[in-house]
């Protein structure tokens, strides 16, 4: 058996051994994130376990439609006193993108690591990561399968969400055979692919229309036109009454711009506090620049969170992406 054969055992053992457990999916969390956390719910629950599910803030309600949703717990409006040994972490890069929730570790506690982040630093005291698994949600299904666990069609409903948002719809360029045989597998264990993708793909709020709107007059060409960016500053936020949920999404109008290379968004949560969502098509790794401000991600598909002002930030990364491009912003 290869190493990673072994994790995934390892992973389904770390579900067997404990009786009670804390699961955590990382924050601004995403379809992946939500689906595998959800996925792991259901794994323990067929192990007959008890668990906890935390996020650092809000889970978007457009995935409400998964099974188990209502018992995620955001941390930040609701407070937990337990103290728990057994800790699984999906999607998480690293400890920092699990947010606020070490408190709840027990001393000692247990950590079960599944993630396909290059970048994960493998915190974890069980990891499983592969960095060639399109979604985590693709090896919550190698776990299943390891563990013998049987694919419910709510198991399959999480794992096919967490699939197809984590490859754009099927589309982007990590939607491998295997990615596809999964999906098979799941529509046959009872997922019904059109609602799912209704729900992820093609619905969207008014908001996110009204902030789009102000987004697109942002947007800005730079670099030879390789780079497209655009901003939503906390002022857009505030008086579109949009949530940074409403405004995901957007750094792809960037990005699909034909020609250009990087798509970027920057967004204002809140005063000081800016989001970087940055969009790659194909020869630029964007997971590397996002790393150089304290982020990371995937090659085509990375973040990073940065302290002061909107400006200030834009241009700070419009100049590290001259670096890497070897073009000056406005030449
Ligand atoms: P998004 O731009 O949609 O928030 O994130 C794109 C990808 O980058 C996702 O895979 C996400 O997990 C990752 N990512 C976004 N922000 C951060 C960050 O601050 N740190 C790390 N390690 N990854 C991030
Ligand atoms: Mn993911």
């Amino acid at each position: 058996m290869n190493n990673y054969q072994e994790a995934l055992t390892e992973a389904a053992r770390f579900m067997k051994a404990h009786d009670r457990f804390l699961i955590v999916s990382h924050v601004n969390p995403d379809g992946d994130t939500t689906s595998s956390a959800l996925a792991t719910a259901l794994l323990l629950e067929q192990a007959g376990k008890s668990y906890v599910i935390v996020n650092e803030g809000e889970t978007p309600s457009k995935f409400g439609f998964l099974p188990r949703f209502e018992r995620i717990l955001n941390l930040s409006a609701d407070s937990l006193e337990e103290r728990f040994d057994a800790v699984i972490a999906v999607d998480a890069a690293d400890a920092r993108r699990m947010g606020e929730v070490r408190h709840l570790f027990a001393p000692n506690a247990r950590i079960l690591n599944i993630d396909h982040h290059p970048t994960n630093d493998f915190f974890g005291t069980v990891n499983v990561i592969r960095t060639d698994a399109a979604a985590t949600a693709e090896i919550m299904f190698e776990v299943m399968e390891a563990g013998g666990f049987a694919c419910t069609p709510e198991l399959a409903t999480c794992l096919y969400t967490g699939l197809l948002t984590d490859t754009g719809g099927f589309r982007y360029s990590n939607t491998t055979s295997h990615v596809m045989e999964i999906a098979a597998k799941l529509l046959r264990c009872g997922v019904k692919p059109g609602e799912i993708a209704e729900r992820c793909l093609e619905e969207i709020t008014l908001k996110h229309v009204q902030v789009l709107r102000r987004a697109l007059q942002s947007l800005k060409l730079t670099h030879r036109n390789q780079v497209a960016s655009l901003k939503i500053s906390h002022a857009d936020l505030c008086e579109t009454g949009a949530t940074s949920e409403d405004a995901s999404g957007l750094v792809n109008y960037g990005r699909n711009i034909e020609g250009v290379e990087v798509g970027i968004s920057f967004c204002e949560p809140e005063p000081g506090v800016v989001k970087v969502s940055f969009r790659a098509r194909a020869h630029v790794d964007v997971a590397q620049i996002a790393k150089s401000f304290g982020g990371g991600g995937h090659a085509k598909a990375a973040g990073c969170t940065l302290k002061g002002e909107l400006a200030a930030i834009e241009e700070q990364v419009l100049a590290k992406l001259s670096e890497v491009l070897g073009v000056g912003v406005h030449e």
